[in-house]
């Protein structure tokens, strides 16, 4: 039997310059695995929580020394010796040792740090790169082949607004979908392309080439439907045809723009709208323009409106849960009831293990749903998501925009991976969102 008979965990930076936590794991064949956990901004109310030190001499209180405290006093001990090719008990021991919902007494970075890192473990001890060993721990049955593998669509998230820039939009993302092409590979120079061409639209308009949390442009546009035009002008300007080549997708992370019940405010425009304004707004968004896909729409706490929302335009648009959910299967099992949504956001680190996180995508993949794989704002050089995306078919990815090394580290993989794969490598381009086309 393969046991784990090292673990170490530093203090490392995250894309933002705060401290993360970065976890080696070595088994007794002398196989090692690493990785490191992100962070982000947006963060929900129900994610399983980020234990920072809180000390104010070090990091304005950010540090993760107590984070690494416990894999070291409290994680490694109990796991020395335990088998390492068993994810789902690795997994079960961490809950059993943190014993809370939401990981607070641990720290969910100390939890995923160790739970990736295993799994990196074994993934190079079985001679199977991480996504292979990602898809064999799905739940399909071996003799079906398991659960498909595919290269997911890129979500190119080029101008930021919200919490990930200042001056900018009010609504968080604004992307691009390279739907139209065979390949991810294509796809990928084609969301480079448009980027360029947006970086040209802009300097012609004079709105700077400042950029957010996520490599997207931070223009200080005078409203929202302006960086939709601006979107739909690079494209073009790339030589793409939108509704055709490429689509568009929002994340508007309306949690941060609701400060009570039902009640949204937009600063950039100052004004306040209510659940129904802001459906009305996207109604006459996805007639206008190719929008395939909206994110958080409304805000964590108001689930009757997204019942609403999905109601009047989930058969037109994905409508994707990331905070209402925090990638927590007993959320997405409510929605799921309720139908709330049609898609999910996959957030390793919202919920803090890797067994936990294909839970959730096991049950999201049942009700049909859309399933997103997504980064953080705050960023690492860990490509691990772009595994995870391969590995159990995802058919979408958000990494942000084609640019800096923590967003490039996961489409980089992905091309290798589609290398690796020969001609078993399938693209998962416009059928990932077949049930939103044609477009009306
Ligand atoms: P976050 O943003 O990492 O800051 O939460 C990403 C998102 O909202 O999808
Ligand atoms: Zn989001």
């Amino acid at each position: 039997m393969t046991t784990i008979s090292d673990i170490r965990a530093r203090e490392v930076l995250d894309s933002r310059g705060n401290p993360t936590v970065e976890v080696n794991i070595g088994l007794s064949d002398g196989s090692w695995g690493r990785a490191l956990v992100p962070s982000g901004a947006s963060t929900g109310a129900n994610e399983a929580v980020e234990l920072r030190d809180g000390d104010p001499n070090r990091f304005h209180g950010r540090g993760v020394l107590k984070a690494v405290a416990n894999v070291h006093n409290t994680i490694a001990p109990a796991l020395f010796g335990k088998s390492a090719m068993d994810q789902r008990a690795i997994d079960d021991l961490l809950l059993e040792l943190d014993g809370t919902s939401n990981k607070s007494n641990l720290g969910a970075n100390a939890v995923l740090g160790v739970s990736l890192a295993a799994a990196r473990a074994a993934s190079t001890s079985s001679g199977l790169p991480l996504y292979e060993y990602i898809n064999s721990l799905q739940p399909a049955p071996a003799e079906a082949g398991g659960e498909p593998m595919t290269l997911p669509v890129p979500m190119f998230n080029i101008i930021n607004g919200g919490r990930h820039a200042e001056n900018s939009t009010d609504f968080q993302e604004f992307m691009v979908l390279p739907l139209g092409f065979d390949t991810f590979k294509r796809a990928m120079q084609a969301g480079v392309e448009v980027y360029h061409s947006l970086m040209t639209g802009l300097r012609n308009r004079a709105l700077g080439t400042n950029v957010g949390d996520e490599g997207g442009f931070a223009p200080p546009v005078t409203t929202n439907r302006q960086a939709v035009e601006l979107l739909i002008e690079a494209i073009e300007r790339a030589g793409y045809t939108p509704g055709e080549h490429c689509f568009l997708a929002l994340d508007v992370a309306a949690s941060e723009l609701s400060s009570r019940p039902a009640r949204y405010t937009l600063p950039q425009r100052e004004t306040s709208l209510s659940s129904e304004d802001l459906v009305d707004i996207y109604d006459a968004w996805i007639s206008d323009y190719p929008i395939i896909s909206i994110e958080d729409g409304l805000a964590e706490d108001d689930w009757n409106s997204w019942d609403m929302m999905t109601r009047r335009l989930g058969s037109r648009v994905q409508l994707v849960g990331d905070d209402i959910y925090s990638t927590n299967p007993r959320l997405i099992e409510h929605g799921i009831e309720r139908s709330t949504s049609n898609a999910v956001l996959v957030k390793l680190n919202q919920i803090g293990t890797v067994s936990e996180t294909l839970d959730a995508i096991r049950m999201t993949r049942e009700a049909g749903w859309g399933i997103v794989i997504s980064h953080r704002s705050g960023e690492t050089e860990d490509s691990s998501i772009a595994d995870l995306a391969v590995g159990v078919g995802a058919g979408q990815i958000k990494a942000g925009a084609p640019v800096r090394g923590e967003r490039t580290a996961k489409y980089n993989r992905l091309l290798l991976i589609e290398e690796q794969l020969g001609s078993d490598a399938r693209y998962a381009g416009a059928e990932a969102y077949e049930k939103y086309m044609p477009r009306t």
